[in-house]
């Protein structure tokens, strides 16, 4: 990697980490998970508000850990907002291969855009120990979705 991308990424992960975005309790969240890396000691709480449409409308966290799960809930919240639940869980596999492998297989093809803004945290593949720490908020967002989808075949029976 050229060292002035490097730099770059550097900084958007430092920026996200120190100043969160979507950093508070979401009142109204339809779906909301906890998610706890205890390699690290990361632990957040996501919520996300899932329009009757299906579509992500807001997702925001709270949580507490290093700059690179703080910075990769926050590029996570903001990437996910107004994606259907499909694509969320798109998403949430490519940033899986992402961040263990370095490149993203098929990134060229859908939801090419979002996954350029992830692009910053694919340097943690060079760090085993940390992947978890960057894959902890997708991992919850998948958790939350997936709770919502039972809720939802419950109470449509
Ligand atoms: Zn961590």
């Amino acid at each position: 990697m050229f060292d002035d991308l490097r730099d770059l990424y550097q900084e958007v992960i430092l920026d996200h980490g120190r100043k969160p975005r979507n950093f508070r309790r979401l009142e109204g969240a339809n779906r909301v998970a906890r998610g706890d890396n205890p390699l690290c000691g990361d632990r957040m709480e996501l919520f996300v508000n899932v329009s009757p449409e299906g579509r992500i409308a807001e997702a925001a966290f709270q949580g507490r850990g290093c700059a690179i799960s703080m910075a990769s809930a926050s590029l996570m919240t903001e990437t996910v907002r107004g994606k259907t639940q499909a694509e969320a869980a798109e998403l949430s596999g490519k940033f899986r291969e992402l961040a263990m492998s370095g490149v993203c297989p098929d990134c060229g093809a859908s939801l090419a855009g979002e996954m350029e803004r992830l692009q910053p945290l694919a340097g943690v593949h060079e760090f085993p120990s940390r992947v978890k720490c960057a894959t902890l908020a997708w991992h919850t967002l998948n958790a939350a979705l997936a709770d919502g989808a039972e809720e939802r075949n419950a109470t449509s029976e």
